[in-house]
């Protein structure tokens, strides 16, 4: 948190509070499951993700200051159901079993934020143009590019595809 610009630092500790509340709520629920880490990042569309090599959830705080407590809410608890359903061995993706663990969580077991990105603050970046199986293209960012070239497997968290090919194209975005 202390390496974040400043503006976002409220932000980071109203998600840091909603994950601790997960996280409790969690351990209460199903004792064995051991908690992810939590990270935050600024910059995109995407309001957080899972990484289940690392059990990391990271959180846009950029969009969650735009969004409020209540995506906060649902975000926190949405990539922390992913950590929970997959130790519970519920599934990677978004289905009933995942809907049930992130309304236990106190989420809406929808799978998409509602947050507009309008205006969200983009640095110019270069995007790498990844394919998941049912050839949807998805940017990638250079770090997680590299991680996928390497072995990295990702996930897209709307619809539960695993980013399966690089195709080559890149752009400055
Ligand atoms: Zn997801």
């Amino acid at each position: 948190m202390e390496d974040l610009p400043s503006e976002y630092r409220d932000t980071a500790k109203n998600v840091w509070n909603e994950f601790l509340r997960c996280r409790n709520d969690a351990e209460a629920l199903w004792a064995h499951v051991r908690p992810p880490e939590l990270r935050f990042y600024t910059h995109g569309a995407a309001a957080g993700m899972y990484h289940r090599r690392t059990r990391k959830v990271s959180i846009n705080v950029g969009l969650m200051r735009k969004g409020g407590a209540e995506a906060i809410a649902n975000t926190v608890s949405h990539e922390y159901a992913h950590a929970v359903a997959e130790t519970l061995e519920l599934g990677t993706g978004h289905g009933l079993l995942w809907k049930k663990v992130h309304r236990a969580l106190g989420g809406s077991g929808n799978r998409c934020h509602t947050i507009s990105t309008e205006g969200v603050k983009a640095r110019r970046t270069r995007k790498y143009y990844w394919i998941t199986k049912s050839g949807r293209e998805v940017p990638m960012g250079a770090i997680q590019h590299k991680r996928a070239l390497r072995g990295t497997v990702y996930r897209v968290c709307d619809t539960g595809e695993n980013l399966v090919e690089f195709t080559g194209k890149h752009e400055l975005s």
